[in-house]
Protein backbone atom coordinates (compact mmCIF):
# COMPACT_ATOMS: atom_id res chain seq x y z
CA UNK A 1 0.00 0.00 0.00
CA UNK A 2 1.05 3.38 -0.54
CA UNK A 3 1.69 6.46 1.70
CA UNK A 4 -1.73 7.68 -0.11
CA UNK A 5 -3.57 4.50 0.67
CA UNK A 6 -2.60 4.06 4.20
CA UNK A 7 -3.53 7.69 5.01
CA UNK A 8 -7.01 7.22 3.46
CA UNK A 9 -8.10 3.94 5.32
CA UNK A 10 -7.20 5.38 8.78
CA UNK A 11 -8.53 8.92 7.79
CA UNK A 12 -12.14 7.02 6.56
CA UNK A 13 -11.94 4.69 10.37
CA UNK A 14 -11.39 8.00 12.37
CA UNK A 15 -14.50 9.61 13.88
CA UNK A 16 -14.82 13.19 12.89
CA UNK A 17 -13.14 14.97 16.46
CA UNK A 18 -10.21 12.94 16.14
CA UNK A 19 -7.38 14.63 14.85
CA UNK A 20 -4.68 12.72 13.01
CA UNK A 21 -0.90 13.48 13.65
CA UNK A 22 1.10 11.67 10.88
CA UNK A 23 4.61 10.98 12.41
CA UNK A 24 7.32 11.63 9.79
CA UNK A 25 10.36 11.01 11.90
CA UNK A 26 13.03 9.71 10.23
CA UNK A 27 11.32 9.54 7.03
CA UNK A 28 13.17 11.47 3.76
CA UNK A 29 11.02 14.75 2.07
CA UNK A 30 9.79 12.97 -0.86
CA UNK A 31 7.65 10.75 1.87
CA UNK A 32 6.03 14.03 3.16
CA UNK A 33 5.45 15.01 0.18
CA UNK A 34 3.35 12.42 -0.87
CA UNK A 35 1.41 12.67 2.45
CA UNK A 36 0.87 16.31 1.81
CA UNK A 37 -0.58 15.69 -1.85
CA UNK A 38 -2.89 12.86 -0.53
CA UNK A 39 -4.24 16.24 1.84
CA UNK A 40 -2.34 15.58 4.93
CA UNK A 41 -1.45 18.93 6.66
CA UNK A 42 -0.58 17.91 10.49
CA UNK A 43 2.71 16.15 11.07
CA UNK A 44 4.54 15.11 13.76
CA UNK A 45 8.47 15.14 14.92
CA UNK A 46 10.53 14.29 17.58
CA UNK A 47 13.70 15.87 16.80
CA UNK A 48 13.91 19.28 16.96
CA UNK A 49 16.59 19.30 14.13
CA UNK A 50 15.22 17.39 12.13
CA UNK A 51 11.87 18.86 12.24
CA UNK A 52 13.40 22.32 11.62
CA UNK A 53 15.11 21.16 8.74
CA UNK A 54 12.22 19.57 7.02
CA UNK A 55 9.87 22.94 7.99
CA UNK A 56 12.76 25.22 6.32
CA UNK A 57 12.06 23.35 2.67
CA UNK A 58 8.13 22.00 3.03
CA UNK A 59 4.87 23.96 2.25
CA UNK A 60 4.66 26.58 4.86
CA UNK A 61 0.60 25.74 5.35
CA UNK A 62 2.08 22.48 7.43
CA UNK A 63 1.39 22.20 11.08
CA UNK A 64 4.65 21.02 12.50
CA UNK A 65 4.32 19.01 16.37
CA UNK A 66 6.71 18.33 18.49
CA UNK A 67 6.09 15.19 19.87
CA UNK A 68 9.52 14.05 21.39
CA UNK A 69 11.53 14.29 24.11
CA UNK A 70 12.81 18.30 24.68
CA UNK A 71 16.09 19.68 25.15
CA UNK A 72 15.73 22.31 26.87
CA UNK A 73 18.42 24.45 24.74
CA UNK A 74 16.69 23.86 21.52
CA UNK A 75 13.39 25.11 21.83
CA UNK A 76 14.62 28.51 20.73
CA UNK A 77 15.09 26.71 17.34
CA UNK A 78 11.32 25.54 17.02
CA UNK A 79 9.49 28.49 18.98
CA UNK A 80 8.88 30.47 15.59
CA UNK A 81 7.29 27.82 13.72
CA UNK A 82 5.81 24.85 16.15
CA UNK A 83 1.95 24.17 16.13
CA UNK A 84 2.04 22.13 19.24
CA UNK A 85 4.03 20.63 21.90
CA UNK A 86 3.63 17.90 23.23
CA UNK A 87 5.84 16.14 25.32
CA UNK A 88 6.16 18.84 28.13
CA UNK A 89 7.15 17.38 30.83
CA UNK A 90 8.54 20.13 33.44
CA UNK A 91 7.83 23.69 34.68
CA UNK A 92 11.07 24.84 33.75
CA UNK A 93 10.25 23.29 30.30
CA UNK A 94 7.62 25.22 30.39
CA UNK A 95 9.65 28.85 31.32
CA UNK A 96 11.86 27.73 28.89
CA UNK A 97 9.15 27.81 25.48
CA UNK A 98 7.37 30.76 27.14
CA UNK A 99 10.74 32.89 27.20
CA UNK A 100 11.04 31.73 23.65
CA UNK A 101 7.70 32.33 22.02
CA UNK A 102 7.42 35.77 23.41
CA UNK A 103 10.69 36.60 21.09
CA UNK A 104 8.42 35.26 18.25
CA UNK A 105 5.56 37.65 20.05
CA UNK A 106 3.55 34.04 20.02
CA UNK A 107 1.20 31.93 22.39
CA UNK A 108 2.78 28.79 21.69
CA UNK A 109 0.22 25.68 22.45
CA UNK A 110 1.45 22.53 25.00
CA UNK A 111 0.58 19.60 25.70
CA UNK A 112 1.71 18.10 29.35
CA UNK A 113 3.02 14.56 28.70
CA UNK A 114 1.86 12.41 32.03
CA UNK A 115 3.31 9.11 33.01
CA UNK A 116 0.56 6.48 32.04
CA UNK A 117 2.95 3.38 31.01
CA UNK A 118 4.20 0.61 33.56
CA UNK A 119 7.82 1.21 32.51
CA UNK A 120 9.70 3.98 34.37
CA UNK A 121 11.66 5.32 30.95
CA UNK A 122 8.79 7.32 29.87
CA UNK A 123 8.65 10.69 30.65
CA UNK A 124 6.17 12.61 32.10
CA UNK A 125 4.40 14.26 34.96
CA UNK A 126 2.52 12.11 38.17
CA UNK A 127 -0.80 12.69 38.89
CA UNK A 128 0.42 14.45 41.94
CA UNK A 129 2.60 16.57 39.90
CA UNK A 130 0.14 17.58 37.76
CA UNK A 131 -2.18 18.83 40.03
CA UNK A 132 0.36 21.06 41.86
CA UNK A 133 1.34 22.32 38.01
CA UNK A 134 -2.12 23.36 37.58
CA UNK A 135 -2.50 24.80 40.56
CA UNK A 136 0.38 26.96 40.52
CA UNK A 137 0.58 30.53 39.99
CA UNK A 138 3.45 30.65 38.08
CA UNK A 139 1.46 29.06 35.09
CA UNK A 140 -1.01 31.67 35.69
CA UNK A 141 1.69 34.43 34.59
CA UNK A 142 3.42 32.66 31.60
CA UNK A 143 1.47 34.34 29.00
CA UNK A 144 3.73 33.15 25.91
CA UNK A 145 2.22 29.43 26.45
CA UNK A 146 -1.14 27.98 26.54
CA UNK A 147 -1.57 24.48 27.76
CA UNK A 148 -4.21 22.77 25.75
CA UNK A 149 -4.49 19.50 26.87
CA UNK A 150 -2.62 16.41 28.12
CA UNK A 151 -0.47 13.70 26.33
CA UNK A 152 0.53 9.95 26.88
CA UNK A 153 2.48 6.80 25.92
CA UNK A 154 1.10 3.43 27.02
CA UNK A 155 2.82 0.79 27.66
CA UNK A 156 4.45 -0.93 24.77
CA UNK A 157 2.94 -4.41 25.51
CA UNK A 158 0.70 -6.90 23.16
CA UNK A 159 -1.85 -6.89 26.50
CA UNK A 160 -4.69 -5.12 25.49
CA UNK A 161 -6.37 -4.81 28.81
CA UNK A 162 -3.13 -3.22 30.29
CA UNK A 163 -3.16 -0.26 27.69
CA UNK A 164 -6.91 0.11 27.54
CA UNK A 165 -6.49 0.67 31.51
CA UNK A 166 -3.81 3.34 30.85
CA UNK A 167 -5.57 5.50 28.79
CA UNK A 168 -9.00 5.35 30.50
CA UNK A 169 -6.60 6.50 33.35
CA UNK A 170 -4.90 9.51 31.59
CA UNK A 171 -9.26 9.94 30.48
CA UNK A 172 -9.97 10.31 33.85
CA UNK A 173 -7.34 12.73 35.09
CA UNK A 174 -7.78 14.70 32.00
CA UNK A 175 -11.50 15.19 32.98
CA UNK A 176 -10.25 16.42 36.27
CA UNK A 177 -7.87 18.85 35.43
CA UNK A 178 -10.87 20.43 32.87
CA UNK A 179 -13.04 21.43 36.12
CA UNK A 180 -10.23 23.40 37.20
CA UNK A 181 -8.21 24.41 33.96
CA UNK A 182 -11.51 24.85 30.60
CA UNK A 183 -8.98 25.30 28.58
CA UNK A 184 -7.82 22.10 27.74
CA UNK A 185 -9.71 20.02 25.05
CA UNK A 186 -7.01 17.58 23.98
CA UNK A 187 -6.09 14.29 24.72
CA UNK A 188 -3.43 13.09 22.75
CA UNK A 189 -2.79 9.31 22.85
CA UNK A 190 -2.67 6.81 20.40
CA UNK A 191 -0.19 5.05 17.88
CA UNK A 192 0.14 3.18 15.13
CA UNK A 193 -0.51 0.01 17.56
CA UNK A 194 -2.99 1.00 19.67
CA UNK A 195 -4.82 4.04 18.23
CA UNK A 196 -8.01 2.16 17.97
CA UNK A 197 -8.11 1.22 22.06
CA UNK A 198 -7.12 5.65 22.20
CA UNK A 199 -9.95 6.22 20.48
CA UNK A 200 -12.76 4.13 22.46
CA UNK A 201 -10.88 5.50 25.66
CA UNK A 202 -11.75 9.16 24.51
CA UNK A 203 -8.49 10.22 22.35
CA UNK A 204 -8.82 13.73 20.39
CA UNK A 205 -5.36 13.73 19.00
CA UNK A 206 -3.83 10.45 17.78
CA UNK A 207 0.13 10.43 16.70
CA UNK A 208 0.82 7.86 13.78
CA UNK A 209 3.96 6.67 12.22
CA UNK A 210 4.24 3.62 10.61
CA UNK A 211 1.15 2.52 9.93
CA UNK A 212 1.27 5.32 7.28
CA UNK A 213 4.63 5.39 6.29
CA UNK A 214 5.71 2.00 6.59
CA UNK A 215 8.21 0.49 9.47
CA UNK A 216 11.45 2.83 10.49
CA UNK A 217 14.53 1.18 10.78
C1 LIG B 1 7.28 7.54 17.01
C2 LIG B 1 6.18 8.05 17.86
C3 LIG B 1 4.84 7.82 17.51
C4 LIG B 1 4.43 7.01 16.29
O1 LIG B 1 4.73 5.67 16.45
P1 LIG B 1 4.17 4.56 15.44
O2 LIG B 1 4.16 3.33 16.26
O3 LIG B 1 5.14 4.51 14.31
O4 LIG B 1 2.82 4.97 15.01
C5 LIG B 1 3.86 8.35 18.32
N1 LIG B 1 4.16 9.07 19.42
C6 LIG B 1 5.44 9.30 19.79
C7 LIG B 1 5.69 10.12 21.01
C8 LIG B 1 6.48 8.80 19.03
O5 LIG B 1 7.74 9.04 19.41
Amino acid sequence: MSIKDNLKTIKDSLPSHVQLVAVSKTKPIADIEEAYAAGQRVFGENKIQEMTEKQQVLPKDIEWHMIGHIQRNKVKYMAEYVALIHGVDSLKLLREINKQAKKHNRVIPCLLQIHIAEEDTKFGFDENDLSELIASNEIKQLANIKIVGLMGMATFTDNTQQIRKEFKHLKTLFEKTKATFPDLSQLSMGMSGDYNIAIEEGSTMIRVGSSIFGSRN
